[in-house]
């Protein structure tokens, strides 16, 4: 989203280039960024700063034990297919173009999630090009800081990840869910019943242009998914109007979504995690604000997501159940004004794949209770920060 043209862009093809590229930063004292997919909804590298671009190391393996090793600058679109190959795949998330590298390290929310956990919960090691020009190789058993640290922290803190591999899952075929009503009543059923269904069924909700859309998947067999969505119109009071498409292979069901669930491109986006339903005062002054490109998305968590203690990886949002996204036209004071009204019951903890220059105390709502561990393992692995930018560690 950034327009980076007038930055210096040094494409590398190896990890020798990426050491030659910090070499370079090193020796002009320019700070380096590097660039996966280059889907970062901040700007990150200064005027004259360096872009270190991997879309060069793209390179996609899986071994025969289910391992999969992808190169740092392959994009989501590519990973799908190629693990879809070979019967497998990762939770990951859902734009095509999205850079494996800076979905994993932020976290890696998508339609999976709730079974599997975070695309970062995956993650079994990574190769990591250090400030001092180090390589190193991270995992469970070598550089087990780092390796923690990776899980979640967000791009670009501690080095230049030059490869990540990956524990695959079989891909599932699932069931692909829509349905959209024009009752704003749903929103409060939502957030009661979505982050608590079963791990198999995930599904969103979007409130824009006076329509509320349901949408997701589900691995659970046809019947128990119907069940249970029968379930939640009758709760919501509403017709069960739910469009169920079967055994879409998971990794060809995003795009189908593309007109429900836009990229978000052109619009400006801020977010909070939410351990708890909205009062009904809060829900109805968000839906009362709505109109034109407003829109509000939920993201629900839960599921496998909470499974993982807050301190057993970088990635510190361990209990919310879901996401609350406030997106609008660049400059539409709605954006804020929303964030503000929701914020009160927010659990104050952002995403940090969803990077926001607004908030006060970025670091704690990014990292929560694992700052002081991340901000140690900075100091020893970058004590010059050659990598830094707003709200690094
Ligand atoms: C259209 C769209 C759809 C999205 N969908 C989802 C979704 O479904 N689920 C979800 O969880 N998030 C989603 N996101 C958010 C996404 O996870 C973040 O924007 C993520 O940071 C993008 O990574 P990237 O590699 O594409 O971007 P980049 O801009 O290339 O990188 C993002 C950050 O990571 C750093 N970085 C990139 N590569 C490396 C590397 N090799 N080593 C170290 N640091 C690196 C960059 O310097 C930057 O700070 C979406 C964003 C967009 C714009």
């Amino acid at each position: 989203m950034i327009d980076q043209t007038s930055r210096d862009v040094l494409r590398c093809h190896s990890v020798a280039d990426v050491v030659q590229a910090l070499d370079y930063a090193a020796a002009t004292g320019r700070r380096v960024v590097p660039r996966g997919g280059g889907h970062c909804f901040v700007d990150r590298c200064p005027a004259d700063g360096i872009v270190a671009d991997l879309s060069g190391m793209d390179r996609i393996m899986v071994d025969e034990s289910g391992i999969a090793t992808i190169g740092a600058g392959a994009r989501l679109g590519p990973v799908y297919a190629a693990l879809h190959e070979r019967g497998r795949t990762i939770p990951a998330g859902c734009g095509d173009t999205v850079g494996i590298a800076g979905l994993t390290l932020g976290g890696g929310i998508g339609l999976l999630g709730r079974q599997y956990g975070l695309t970062c919960d995956r993650l079994v090691g990574a190769q990591v090009v250090l400030a001092d020009r180090s390589v190193v190789e991270c995992s469970e058993h070598r550089e087990t800081d780092l390796f923690w640290a990776l899980r979640g922290v967000g791009g670009g803190q501690f080095g230049i990840v030059t490869e990540l591999r990956f524990a695959t899952v079989p891909e599932p075929s699932v069931c692909r869910i829509e349905g959209t009503w024009t009752d704003g009543n749903l929103v409060q059923t939502w957030q009661d019943w979505a982050p608590d269904a079963p791990d198999g069924l995930t599904v969103n909700l979007a409130v824009q242009a006076g329509r509320v859309t349901l949408f997701g998947i589900s691995t659970l067999p046809p019947t128990e998914t119907e069940g249970l969505l029968r379930e939640f119109t009758a709760r919501a009071g509403v017709l069960y109007a739910i469009d169920i498409r079967l055994d879409v292979p998971y990794s060809m069901v995003k795009p189908t979504f593309s007109v429900v669930d836009p990229a978000p491109e052109t619009r400006r986006v801020r977010s909070e995690f939410f351990a708890r339903t909205l009062s009904e005062r809060t829900a109805g002054e968000l839906l009362r604000g709505l109109g034109g490109n407003r829109r509000l998305a939920f993201t629900a968590m839960g599921g496998a997501y909470n499974r993982v203690a807050e301190e057993d990886t970088a990635f510190a949002h361990r209990g919310e159940r879901y996401l609350l996204e406030q997106a609008g036209d660049p400059g539409d004071p709605w954006v804020d004004e929303a964030w503000t009204v929701a914020h009160a019951e927010g659990s104050g903890r952002v995403y940090p794949n969803f990077p926001d220059l607004a908030l006060d105390d970025p670091s704690r709502a990014y990292h929560a209770g694992n700052r002081a561990r991340l901000a140690a393992v900075k100091k020893s692995v970058d004590p010059q920060r050659l990598f830094d930018f707003p709200q690094a560690l």
